[in-house]
This record gives C-alpha cells, structure tokens and sequence, in this order.
C-alpha cells in the first residue's frame, strides 16, 4: 500500500508518519529528513538543499523527484510507502504515479491533515528534536521527558527554517505549490482529510481508520 500525508508544515505529519509507519509496517519516507540526513553528511545533494531549506523555498523537483525515485526502488520499499513531505508539487505528483505504475503499484489513498494557520505557527515556533536521533518534539504541547531523555541527553535543537522569518515564506509556499495537490487528489478520488487540530492520538486513529478504509 502506498499512502502519502498531505498538510502544512506544522501540521503534524511526521508526527502521525513514525507512529503509523509503526502500527502497519509501512516504510516511512520523509523527503525533508533525506534532505536532512544528506546535509549531515555533508553531500552535494545535502547542500544543494540546504540552500532552499533556510529560505523556506521547495528544493527543485529535478533534483526532489529523482532522490524519491533512486529511495523506492530499493527493494525494502516494496512492503509500501508512507510518504511525508512528497509530494509537495503536481510535477512531483505525476512523477510519482508514474514511477508506480511502471512498478503495477497505485497510490491507495491520500491523507489530508487539516490544521489551521494559527496552530501551524504555534507548533513551528515551538518544534524541537532530539540533537542525536532528530526524535521531534514541541516544547509545550509535547515535551521531552526530563526523567527519561532521548538518547540519554536533554539536548534539544531547532530547526533554522522554524525560525519566524521562514515560517511565514513556508505557509505561502505551501499555499502556492503545495495546495494544488488537494484538487489533484480529489479528482482522482483518492483525498481523505482528518481533523489536524485533536491530540496527536486521535488524529493518529482518524488515520488509520482513513488507511483501513481505502485497504479494502
Ligand atoms: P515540514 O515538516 O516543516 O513540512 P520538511 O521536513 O518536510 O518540513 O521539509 C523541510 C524542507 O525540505 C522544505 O521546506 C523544503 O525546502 C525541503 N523539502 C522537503 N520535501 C520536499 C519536496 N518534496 N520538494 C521540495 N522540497 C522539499
Ligand atoms: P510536520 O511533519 O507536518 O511538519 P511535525 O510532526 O513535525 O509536523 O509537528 C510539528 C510540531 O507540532 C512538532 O513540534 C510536534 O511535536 C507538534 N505536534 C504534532 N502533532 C501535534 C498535535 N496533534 N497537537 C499538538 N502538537 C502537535
Ligand atoms: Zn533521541
């Protein structure tokens, strides 16, 4: 089953990916941690992406899609996807259906998690991660737990873009780019949207229920 998680930045995707990557075997597939992890380790793909990263601004989709295909080639991707942070363009959407249709695969279904401007802004400003494994947390809604800390260290990073400056650049961004792919999907009768705005346990078993439903 290949799934992707639509929303925002802030919305909570990643949040919901970990959790439901773990309740149904899916391979779960940031775009924005390869990025990340590329930067890590200092590639030329990593820095590259840094350069859009800091302003907010999407990585071009050359570069976006070809790195998403090379990843769900590789044979541990064929249990199926959950994608989070793919696709962010309509160019990246089409490339997307066609790469699995070469495979005879098809997205199943498309989750659509809904949350206001004003929570985005207050779960951005306040998003941390753990600095070993990049675990993310909120300082307020869900904080690290001081008695038993990730990785054995309370330290605790921000990202550069959830700095206010680019916060405000990725919801335009989002709203320009990104948003197309709620008609995209819907004309393709594959949308599903749940309410972003609950605990993250209730959204996480308003997304499964959505996934059970599209499994049939
Ligand atoms: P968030 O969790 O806040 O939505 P991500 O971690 O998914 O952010 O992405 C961080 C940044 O990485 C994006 O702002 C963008 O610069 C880049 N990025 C991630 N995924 C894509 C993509 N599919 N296309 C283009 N750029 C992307
Ligand atoms: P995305 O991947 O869509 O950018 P994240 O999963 O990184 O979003 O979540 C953004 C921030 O909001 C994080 O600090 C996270 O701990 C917090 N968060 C996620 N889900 C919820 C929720 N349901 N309620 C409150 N805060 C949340
Ligand atoms: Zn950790």
């Amino acid at each position: 089953m290949y799934v992707i998680l639509l929303g925002p930045p802030g919305a909570g995707k990643g949040t919901q990916a970990v959790q439901t990557a773990e309740r149904t075997g899916l391979l779960h597939l940031s775009t924005g941690d390869m990025f990340r992890e590329n930067l890590r380790n200092g590639t030329e793909l990593g820095n590259l992406a840094k350069t859009y990263m800091d302003k907010g601004e999407l990585v071009p989709d050359d570069v976006t899609i070809r790195m998403l295909l090379e990843r769900i080639g590789r044979d541990d991707a064929n249990v199926g996807c959950l994608f989070d942070g793919f696709p962010r363009t309509v160019e990246q959407a089409k490339a997307l259906d066609i790469a699995l249709k070469e495979q005879g695969n098809e997205i199943a279904v498309t989750v659509l998690i809904d949350v206001s401007n004003e929570e985005i802004t207050r779960r951005l400003g306040g998003r941390v991660s753990c600095a070993t494994c990049g675990s993310v947390f909120h300082e307020i809604f869900n904080p690290p737990d001081a008695n038993r800390p990730c990785c054995g260290t309370v330290k605790m990073i921000q990202r550069d873009d959830d700095k206010p400056e680019a916060i405000a650049n990725r919801l335009q961004v989002y709203a320009d780019q990104t948003e197309p792919l709620v008609a995209y999907y819907t004309q393709a009768g594959k949308l599903k949207t749940v309410n972003g705005e609950q605990s993250p346990e209730a959204v996480g078993v308003d997304l499964l229920s959505a996934l059970q439903e599209s499994s049939n």
